[in-house]
């Protein structure tokens, strides 16, 4: 049978931007549905790129890797789209305690962490306006990824090829064939599913986050910083600042009590104005065991989702991996398999 096109994506969050833009790449042709469904993650995500779970200062999965092969994607796509989205940006942790001040300094020892770390508070002199009763320390390779202009551009540059369709799937609309699937007159031999946290599967837990945009004038941060939450330089003072994690009433969008939380956690921060400009609530697609869920659910038919909240690093390494697998049929890592859950 004839095929329109080689692979059908159903969800252009991350996942699905990632994944088209790196099968694209391959030479494979490409058909995108995405419905921007209200509470989608991508909408409302901060971008911040960190390889190290703060709370326990370890790196998180696989980061030397993830790292590598993040930067290089974004790099070479914005080569491709002539545009700026990829912003490396040094992470300054505020230690919360005595105890995890030690902790850093024990880990500086390990090779692993000091190519990852460094104390005090880097080279950002606005820093110093900040409380640090137990000091500071460097995350070294971060960035931020802006999503919002990363998207914004990919939906232009789809749309206008004809290879993105702002609709919703149903299953109902999704036809099986003994040689692949169809969608409303586009066929391929797979579909892989990038819907984020809309697509309930075995092993996936939807986790609403919300997040608060302030001005906090006379603060002008060059770096990202932790001390309880994110706070993310936007330029003119402006940060955003995040996010909570919430498991229960997920799709609830911005709660008071959300908003109370992080007005609690900035004001602990910055004893100056802090104006808020806007108050954003999403839903992280995150699975049980914190990392991605890829693979085969039947023949014909392919999952990408669990990027928790950490999408922007882990997506441009798991969409590699679906290529090998679509392309060449090597086997889904198990660490990271969807079939790992059933
Ligand atoms: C508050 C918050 C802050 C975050 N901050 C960060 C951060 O700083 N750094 C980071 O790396 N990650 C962050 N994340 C996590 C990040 O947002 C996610 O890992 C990532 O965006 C998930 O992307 P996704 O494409 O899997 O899902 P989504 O972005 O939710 O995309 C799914 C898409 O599928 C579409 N869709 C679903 N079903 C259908 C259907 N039937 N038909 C058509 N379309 C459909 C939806 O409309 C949507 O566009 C944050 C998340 C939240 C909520």
């Amino acid at each position: 049978m004839l095929h329109t096109h080689d692979v059908l994506i159903i969800g252009r969050g991350l996942a699905g931007t990632v994944l088209s833009e790196t099968l694209a790449d391959a030479g494979l042709r490409v058909m995108i549905f995405d419905a921007q469904l209200p509470g989608r993650a991508s909408a409302v995500a901060t971008g911040i790129v960190n390889p190290i779970v703060l709370r326990r200062t370890v790196p998180s999965w696989r980061a030397s890797e993830m790292l590598a092969i993040a930067g290089a994607f974004y790099r070479e796509l914005e080569l491709d789209y002539e545009a700026s989205f990829w912003h490396p940006m040094p992470l300054v942790e505020l230690f919360p305690t005595a105890q995890e001040a030690g902790l850093w300094h024990m880990r500086m020892k390990e090779e692993e962490f000091s190519r990852l770390l460094a104390v005090g508070p880097g080279d950002d002199p606005a820093i110093a306006q900040l409380p640090q009763p137990y000091g500071s320390g460097v995350v070294k390779r971060c960035a931020w990824l802006d999503i919002p202009t990363l998207l914004r551009l990919h939906r232009e540059r789809w749309i206008k090829a004809g290879a993105l369709e702002a609709r919703s799937v149903r299953d109902a609309d999704v036809r099986t064939t003994s040689e692949g699937v169809e969608i409303d007159g586009h066929s391929a031999p797979i579909l892989i599913r990038c819907a984020g946290p809309f697509q309930p599967m075995e092993g996936l837990v939807p986790v609403r986050g919300e997040g608060l945009t302030v001005r906090m004038p006379g603060l002008a941060l060059r770096s990202m910083v932790h001390r309880g939450l994110f706070l993310l330089p936007v330029g003119d003072e402006t940060y955003r600042a995040g996010a909570t994690f919430a498991w229960d009433d997920v799709w609830s969008g911005p709660t008071q009590k959300g908003r109370d939380h992080l007005m609690d956690k900035l004001t602990r921060l910055w004893s100056g104005e802090i104006e808020v400009l806007d108050h954003w609530a999403g839903v992280r697609p995150a699975a049980q065991d914190r990392r991605p869920i890829l693979g085969r659910m039947n023949g014909h038919e392919a999952v990408f989702t669990g990027l928790g909240s950490r999408g922007a690093l882990l997506a441009p390494w798991c969409a590699a991996h679906l290529l090998e697998h679509v392309t060449k049929g090597a086997s889904i890592d198990p660490e990271v398999n969807a079939a790992r859950f059933r």
